[in-house]
């Protein structure tokens, strides 16, 4: 006999697992499966590790807002993890900038938030290229912490996790969906909730929904070592950088919006290949040329980064939405099929926190019916 669930969320990074942990709350059995042989390895560990308010978003009001949604939330879940004890300026390019800066002072006056229009002169590291801005409240989360303390919430709440085993198949079972794994196990789940991020369509597609193209771009982000104050340092609005704190290890990531996507295209399914690091578009790229590169390019801005000593990599696969590049839009969206399955489209780490809470009210609704 297979086991029956209320809920099963394929996908243990942060939105999974905030799911998982919603699902629970309400009284649900659930079973989480997550193809790696760790929660958090994916999109939600290898990423800028930038806690959102939308400021990056100037064309996108609206991926601003889910931000200011589950910003706080977010920030007093998981406070052990945020390092916030840092100056974080965006800059405007002095040329080729998308949004030029009296417009991006607009933006910023709309988003409704404290901001402080800077010089960047007045940074305590030099910036060439691009000469005013902001400073903002966004903070960053040190991912590694974060994998701590959901791994706490999640044992607290007796979540039924399976590590290193991909869900293969889904499939209706009589009211039911049987859910199939790579390693032989089926369960019967009442409700499946897709969180798998970058594989969202292939499980969807396979049950027969329509499913839309998406942009998916293989990014590295290198982890660098670099002896200057803590800083947060973002030209917009192009082809620039992103110089951050990682989390609260005391180095920094960087990130090139050209030079971090290894490859990318628009397709309904991501490249199988790209779900693990060697076969993915990465191991094939000669690292010290490509972390060259980024130096270059990066220290156009920020001259210091010549002396950045390269420490390692965050590598892996990355969702959009298709033809998007007008408004650069980061929504999160839950696409809910028939009332028992469902998938998450992940925009920013804080947009998990509503989502959850969204997905709950459906899952309330289904099970109080
Ligand atoms: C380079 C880069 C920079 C970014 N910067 C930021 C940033 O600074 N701030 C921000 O808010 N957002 C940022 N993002 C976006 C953010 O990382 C994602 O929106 C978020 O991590 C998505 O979370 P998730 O839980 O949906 O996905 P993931 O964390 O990727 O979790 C999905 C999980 O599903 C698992 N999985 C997939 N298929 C299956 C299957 N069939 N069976 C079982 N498990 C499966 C995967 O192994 C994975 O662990 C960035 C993304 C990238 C790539």
């Amino acid at each position: 006999m297979s086991q029956v669930v209320n809920v099963a969320v394929i996908g243990c990074g942060i939105f999974g697992a905030e799911i998982a942990l919603k699902a629970k709350a309400l009284g649900l059995s659930v079973k989480v499966y997550e193809a790696k042989d760790d929660i958090l390895s994916g999109a939600s560990m290898n990423n800028q590790n930038r806690l959102h308010l939308g400021f990056h978003y100037p064309r996108d009001l609206e991926t601003g807002r889910q931000s200011i949604r589950g910003f706080n939330a977010f920030r007093q879940k998981y406070a052990e993890c945020i390092q916030a004890d840092f100056s974080n300026a965006y800059l405007i390019a002095n040329s080729n900038s998308l949004t030029p800066i009296g417009p991006y002072i607009d933006f910023c006056r709309q988003l409704g938030l404290p901001f402080q229009e800077i010089s960047a002169s007045s940074l305590p590291v030099k910036v060439t290229g691009a000469d005013r801005g902001v400073l903002c409240d966004e903070v960053v989360y040190d991912c590694r912490i974060l994998r701590d303390l959901v791994w706490q919430n999640l044992r607290r709440e007796g979540v039924d996790v399976a590590l290193g085993d991909r869900v293969v198949k889904v499939a209706d079972a009589a009211g039911r969906y049987s859910v199939e794994s790579q390693k032989g196990s089926r369960i019967l789940a009442d409700v499946v909730i897709n969180a798998s991020y970058g594989d969202i369509n292939r499980l969807t597609e396979q049950l027969g929904f329509p499913v839309s193209e998406n942009l998916y771009e293989y990014t590295a982000v290198p982890i660098i070592r670099m002896d200057i104050p803590r800083i947060g340092i973002t030209i917009m609005d192009g082809p620039f950088m992103t110089l951050l704190p990682h989390g609260k290890t005391g180095n920094f990531l960087l990130y090139n919006v050209t030079q971090s996507v290894v490859t990318s295209g628009v397709s309904k399914l991501m490249d199988a290949s790209w779900q693990m690091r060697e076969t993915a578009p990465f191991a094939k790229v000669d690292k010290r040329q490509f972390f060259k590169k980024m130096i270059a390019l990066c220290s156009e801005y920020v001259p210091a980064l010549e002396q950045a000593e390269l420490v390692g990599f965050l590598e892996g696969p990355r969702m959009v939405l298709a033809r998007k590049e007008d408004s650069d839009a980061r929504p999160s969206i839950v696409n809910n099929y028939n009332g028992n399955y469902l998938s998450v489209f992940a925009g920013k780490i804080d947009h998990s926190i509503w989502v959850a809470d969204e997905v709950g009210e459906l899952l309330k609704a289904k099970f109080a019916a």
